[in-house]
């Protein structure tokens, strides 16, 4: 759909590992203990081999979730999604079609609706992910109501890194936007008391955030990103691979992974942090976006406020 804040779309990433490869390292995850595979896009439904992996996957009882526009989904693959107990996560950007069709083009919200009732004609469980941007930062409030009245489980929302289009588009909030658009949405949460869920993010724990909305934690030492090179990234919004799994086990490239000097620079991030009162959650904040913007992993969050603060900003 040529999204304007995709950052995967301007990636070199044409040479993929193999299926058998893909099949084989789902074996892997289950022998070292992985509960979990996550697939993200692009857009997921346009990966050939995705129904194979999910089967796979399903087999050795690993939980599966997908993040997706829809607009590819048909009734079988609705139906395969339900009998396979796959959680879906859909990207919305918008709570009506003027909003949401200029980040995916004209003629996709009407497609987005229907799709949206399949979900909910097969009870499947789903979230509603917004990556907030000054093209839409002000529906925030909106797509509570959105969500609530599609019977969305949740409301994710995720500023966009100025990472891939989003770089060029330039269509990133800065912090205090970010902060203030949280703020509202807060409030509209708190009228409708639903769910909401805050990525990418984690210095937004500073904020005294009603109880049903939720500030999650970077989940660089929970998770590993695997691009489809077969090379392990830092973190998937920026291009540093920290190991490989084309030549290598997936244990051996977990070993490479803690062995990695840019990984072990992640916990010495405390420089403006140190007397922080969330540093524990927070732990100095979002990487990927000290890289981007200070060319520095080392660095805490350049949107934090307290950081800012701190550096005179
Ligand atoms: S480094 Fe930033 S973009 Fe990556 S997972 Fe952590 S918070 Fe999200
Ligand atoms: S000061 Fe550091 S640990 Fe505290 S919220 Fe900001 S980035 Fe996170």
């Amino acid at each position: 759909m040529n999204c304007p804040h995709c950052y995967v779309h301007a990636r070199n990433w044409e040479k993929k590992i193999s299926k058998e490869r893909g099949l084989k390292l789902i074996e892997e995850l289950k022998e070292l203990n992985f509960t979990q595979i996550d697939f993200t896009g692009g857009e997921t439904l346009l990966i050939p081999e995705l129904f194979d992996y999910i089967a796979k996957a399903k087999k050795l009882d690993l939980n599966v979730s997908i993040n997706t526009n829809l607009l590819l989904l048909d009734y079988e693959k609705a139906k395969f999604i339900k009998e396979n107990d796959i959680y879906v996560y859909v990207s919305v950007d918008g709570s009506n079609k003027e909003i949401y069709e200029k980040m995916r083009g004209k003629g996709t919200f009407d497609i987005l609706l229907k799709k949206l009732e399949l979900l909910n004609k097969l009870d499947i469980s789903y979230s509603i992910i917004f990556s907030i941007s000054t093209f839409n930062y002000i529906d925030l409030p909106n797509m509570v109501d959105f969500a609530k009245k599609n019977l969305a489980k949740e409301l994710c929302v995720i500023p966009v890194i100025p990472s891939g289009e989003a770089k060029k588009t330039h269509i990133y909030l800065d912090s205090s936007r970010i902060l203030e658009s949280i703020k509202e949405l807060s409030i509209k949460a708190v009228e409708e008391y639903y769910k909401v869920n805050i990525w990418c993010a984690p210095f937004l724990k500073l904020l005294d955030l009603p109880k049903n909305v939720f500030v999650d934690k970077c989940h660089a030492f929970d998770y590993i990103d695997l691009a489809p090179t077969g090379d392990i990234l830092i973190c998937d919004v920026i291009d540093i691979p920290i190991a490989e799994i084309r030549t290598k086990s997936l244990r051996e490239a977990i070993n490479d992974i803690l062995k990695n000097p840019l990984y072990k620079e992640l916990k010495e991030r405390t420089n403006y942090c140190y007397d922080c009162k969330v540093l524990n959650f927070c732990e100095g904040g979002c990487y990927a976006r000290s890289w981007i913007i200070n060319g520095d992993l080392r660095k805490p969050d350049p949107y934090c406020p307290k950081v800012l603060t701190a550096m005179g900003k």
